[in-house]
Formats: structure tokens, sequence, C-alpha cells
């Protein structure tokens, strides 16, 4: 019998019954098992234990046989212990404990099993403890628990802000929208775009435009913590947030607003002070739907509509966007068709000296004479040609307008005059928009110095690179380029000096004023200043009443424009007004 198996002689603290003692094979057995394995008697009181056992604690089986916890000046790991002291709950228990290793200070697992024995005749004969080490299981389980999350991490979060992505975000909707549809709660999703995002990139380079998301969506992240929301980022510029428990559109249309204020703070980027803002497309649930498929379209549906009633705005879904999605779809096509039969005209309003009444200039704005529905204003059509880029072949229609006009008008003897007309942001990024306008230029017999561009501020600054070029290529060509609607975006003073403008051009929001008090606004007399300071010429748009234009002559205003004169005209009408307009003016 080995040494370490108690025998009854040595047993003379607790005498081992004849029903505990051990054979010699099962003695063998039993002392070279792998787990740690030990015995108590029906008392609790330590019987016996095998070679691992011994290894591991450090103590050997003599020094505990026949004690009880707490085991005074003998070291034993806790969960040993615990096994010692607590009896059994049921026949069989099983645990798992964590223990430093007391000799190399790692971590150990323990699978722990506890056996409640019988006698034959049923009465209790104690308890085997057996403590199996699975480490190596447990270290596989944690890699593959760790391998796991960082699937899921990739699977469902986006890696540069942390936040979840749209296949997460489209979980969590499909949840809220089926408790939704339970009549259980009400819900929105919001998708937010940010508003120009990749002309940011492009102005502050693609490293700060990523401080620029990071920076938004720290602000979303503060926001829909604090209202317990679900934030995702969904691609590039987008985001989502799932809005809970909302008590209407009245609650949706407030937290766009809280959102579109809290995006649009300035805020540094490299030292650059920035300020974005973004655009909101909402649906709401379960009105508008019952699956996160449906709620996302719809939400995407109002973001469009969102972005083009203008920046920084919002906008909740509703049936009638689907009949203005109809109409603006039947309304391209029209547009498409009017294109080939040429139902566009170009008309002509004058720009009067201020100062000497004289003609100084004519732009050239486009009619859309539609076959059922008569003239359309260009407001209506022309975002629409912009964005299907329908503009390009109109764009080249009203120039081939304006360069006849301003042929007719200044073969005719008369002091030059330029003749304006508008561009839009997607003819200023045509490649070959200098060429386009040479030949324009060339078959009409018009003359390079009688035409002039007028684009606005926020095109100034869109793209540096391909603004350059083209200031630089009309430069050379001859034609001259004015700031349309000046005051209502945003550009830098620097980029007014650094190319040859001609003429600011008061948008005519700021010219409308109260002319009972006498005063010009502010912002009028500023840009007024401004232009004289940079030696650029200035018209205000939109003068509608003579005390305007007096006001406007009185601040050093040098040219104006407006219905005070008469309204845009086609050519011919446009001529008959000027010889009425010189004959009065020379009889007075
Ligand atoms: P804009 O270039 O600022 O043109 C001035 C607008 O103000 C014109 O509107 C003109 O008819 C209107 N207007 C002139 N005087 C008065 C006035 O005294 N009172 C009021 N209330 N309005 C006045 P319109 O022709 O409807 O054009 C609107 C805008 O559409 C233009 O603003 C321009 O941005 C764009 N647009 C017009 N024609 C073209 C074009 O051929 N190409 C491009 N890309 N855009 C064009
Ligand atoms: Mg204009
Ligand atoms: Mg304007």
């Amino acid at each position: 019998m080995p040494d370490n198996i108690p025998s009854h002689a040595g047993a003379a603290t607790v005498p081992i019954e004849p029903a505990a003692a051990i054979c010699d094979a099962e003695a063998r057995i039993f002392l070279s098992l792998p787990d740690i394995v030990w015995c108590l008697d029906q008392d609790r009181r330590f019987r016996l234990c095998n070679s691992a056992f011994e290894a591991f604690t450090g103590t050997k089986q003599h020094e505990l046989v026949g004690l009880c916890p707490p085991f005074d000046g003998i070291e034993l790991p806790q969960f040993i212990r615990g096994f010692m002291a607590h009896s059994l709950k049921c026949q069989t228990e099983r645990g798992e404990h964590a223990v430093r290793n007391p000799k190399t200070g790692s971590r150990i697992y323990f699978e722990t099993t506890e056996i409640a024995l019988e006698r034959p005749d049923g009465t209790p004969d104690g308890y085997v403890c057996v403590a199996h080490d699975m480490t190596r299981r447990k270290s596989l389980e944690l890699e593959l628990t760790a391998s796991r999350n960082e699937l899921f991490q990739h699977a469902y979060y986006d890696p540069m802000t942390g936040l979840p992505n749209l296949r997460h975000l489209a979980g969590k909707l499909a949840e809220a929208s089926s408790v939704a549809s339970a009549g259980r709660s009400e819900g929105a999703l919001l998708k937010i775009d940010l508003d120009r995002f990749s002309a940011i990139n492009e102005t502050v380079g693609r490293a700060s435009g990523d401080q620029v998301l990071v920076e938004i969506s720290k602000r979303l992240r503060e926001e829909s913590e604090r209202h317990g929301d679900f934030l995702a980022r969904l691609d590039g510029a987008s985001f989502a947030i799932i809005v809970h428990h909302h008590a209407g559109r009245d609650d949706v249309a407030r937290d766009c607003e809280r959102l579109l204020t809290r995006i649009s703070k300035p805020f540094f980027v490299e030292q650059k002070l920035l300020t974005v803002t973004a655009s909101i497309g909402a649906s709401c649930f379960p009105e508008h739907g019952d699956n996160a498929e449906q709620l996302l379209s719809q939400a995407d549906s109002a973001l469009l509509f969102a972005k083009r009633g203008g920046q920084n705005t919002w906008r909740i879904f509703d049936d009638s966007l689907i009949d203005e999605a109809r109409e603006r779809f039947e309304l391209e096509a029209d547009l498409r068709k009017s294109i080939e039969s040429d139902n566009f005209t170009a008309h002509f309003q004058a720009k009067i000296n201020l100062k000497t009444g004289e003609i100084a200039g004519v732009e050239a704005l486009m009619r859309w004479n539609h076959p059922d529905m008569g003239s359309i204003p260009p407001g209506v059509f022309i975002p629409l040609a912009e964005q299907t880029g329908l503009i390009i072949p109109l764009g080249e229609r009203v120039m081939t307008d304006a360069c006849h006009f301003a042929r007719n008008w200044n073969d005719g003897h008369r002091k030059p005059v330029r003749v304006s007309v508008n561009l839009s942001p997607r003819q200023v990024m045509l490649d070959d928009f200098i060429p386009l306008m040479k030949g324009c230029i060339s078959r009409a017999g018009c003359r390079p110095e009688w035409l002039e561009l007028e684009i606005t501020e926020n095109m100034l600054m869109s793209d540096p690179q391909r603004i350059d070029e083209l200031m630089r290529g009309l430069a050379a060509l001859g034609v001259a380029v004015s700031i349309d609607d000046f005051g209502t975006g945003y550009s830098a003073i620097s980029s007014l000096t650094r190319y040859p403008i001609a003429s600011l051009k008061i948008d005519r929001s700021f010219v409308h004023t109260r002319v009972d008090d006498g005063k010009p606004s502010a912002i009028a007399r500023t840009i007024v200043a401004m232009a004289r300071e940079l030696g650029i010429k200035c018209v205000a748009e939109g003068i509608e009443l003579a005390g305007e234009a007096e006001m406007l002559r009185k601040i050093g205003c040098d040219e104006g424009q407006g219905f005070l004169w008469h309204k845009p005209m086609p050519e011919e009408e446009f001529f008959r007004w000027v010889a009425r307009y010189e004959k009065s003016a020379a009889a007075q």
C-alpha cells in the first residue's frame, strides 16, 4: 500500500471504516490521477488525498487526516477549505474556481466536483472531492470569447468612432419597431448627414476631416447618452439615432432642432475655427412602418427633402413627400423633353449706374417656357437641373443667348456694357468649361470682355484648386467675374483679394429695408464699405423703391438692379424698354 494512503494503523485519530478501505490496484489508480482528489468523512473531516493534492497544496496527507476546518497553521487554497467547511446541498455539486498558483503566481482554473458517498445500506459514507485543472480549456475559451468579441466589434461597430454601425442599428431598429407595433411604445429614427462634408474634406484635408467626424460623433454621443437614445455611424458623414419614447411629431421636431444646434457650434481643428452643419430626415414608428428597412428608407427620403430645402434643416417623413417625389420625377422628365425641344429663353435685366442713371450692364436670367404650365422661374428648375446634371446643356443655352445679346447690344455702336450670366456649382467643376465658353463666344461673334460670370460666395470657397484654375482661365480669356448674393454665404476676405473680382452683388434680402427710417441695413452698409476698401464695384440687387435706390447711392453703392426699373424680359422687349428709358432720361 502506498505511504500516503492512510492505513488503519496510521489512522489513530480517525479510524478508517472498512467501507473506505482501498485495495492496491485502486490505490495506484487513485494516486496517479492527474486531478486533485481528496476524501472527507461524513462529518467533513479529512480522510485521504492523492499525490496531485499534496503536490499542489504543498501539504502532506498526514498533516490533515482527521482535521476539520479551519485547519489552523496549515495553508490551503480557499476553494479546498470551502469544500471542507460546507455541507453538500445536493448529492453531487460542481463548481468553478480560479486560484493563484502558489509557485508561479499565474491563474489556475479548477472545475470541482464533490460527490456524496453512500454505504450499501444507504447510510452516508463521506465525500469524494475532485478538482480538475481546466486552465488550458479556460484560456482557449477566453481566447475564443476575445476573438468573438473582436469579430463582433468589426461586424457591428465603426472602427473610427467606435460607434455602432448600420448593421447594429438595423438590429436595434427592428427590435424597437416591433415593440412599437405591438402598441407598447413610440419612437423615431433620425438620419443625420453633415452638409457639404466632401467640400470640408477638400478644404481642410482628409486627416482634419476625420477629426471633424470624431468631434461630431462625440457631440452626438453625449446627446444620445443624455437622452437614452441609440446612436450609430452609418457611412462617411452619416449618423442615425433611434429615439425611444417620443410623444409625437413635436417631440421629434424638438430633438432635430436640439441636435442641429449642438452640431453647428464652432470648434477648432488644427487651429482653424470650423462650423459644420447637418441635415436630418426622420421617420416615426409605428406610424411610418413596422420594420427597419421601411423606416430607414423613409428617413432617407425625408433627409433628401431636408437637403433640398437648404442646409442645416430637418424634415419628418409624411405621405406628401411621396407626392412631392412624384412631382419632381415628372418635372425632371418634362425638363429633359423641354431641353430637346428648346423651350428655354434668356430674359434680361439692366444694371443701372446709381449716380448717372445710365445702363451699366445687363444680367441674363433663364426662363423655362413649359408647354402646359407656362413660364417657370429658375428657382424651381435650376436646383433640379443642377442635381440631374441637366444644368450643363441649359448653361450652354443661356451662355449662347447672352453672347448673341452682347453682340447685338455692343455692335450697335453703344458704349459697351457687360452681359452677366449666372453659373452653377456643377458648371464650375466642368473640366472643359473654358473651351466651352470660347466656343459660345466665337460662334456668336461676341467678345470675351463683353461677358461677366456671376458665382456665389460658397462656390468661391468650395474647391480652392478648381476655383484657382477657373479664375486663371477666365482672366486669360478676358471674361470678368462677380460675386452674386453677397452676404448670404461665407467667404474669406482673402479670397476676394486673391482673384480679380469685378463686382460684389448685395443680396436683395439686405436691400429691402425700412425706407421710412431712412437707413440701409447694417450689412448693406458694411458690404459697400468693404467693396470700396477692396476697390471692387458694388451692385445692389432687387431694388423696388426709389427710396432704396437713393439710400444705396448715398452710402456709395455703384449700381442697382431691380423692379424699380423693370422686370427681366426677353431680348426684343428689353430693347424696346431701353429705347423708352433712354428717351425719358434724355427728356429730363
Ligand atoms: P440672381 O442671379 O440673384 O438673380 C436675381 C433674381 O432676382 C432674379 O430672379 C430676378 O428676377 C430677381 N429680381 C430682380 N429684381 C428684383 C426685384 O426688384 N424684386 C424681386 N423680388 N426680385 C427681383 P430669377 O430670374 O427668378 O432668378 C433666380 C435665381 O436663379 C438667380 O438669382 C440665379 O441664382 C438663378 N438663375 C437664373 N438664371 C440662371 C441661369 O441661367 N443659370 C444659373 N445657373 N442660375 C440662374
Ligand atoms: Mg445673378
Ligand atoms: Mg443674386
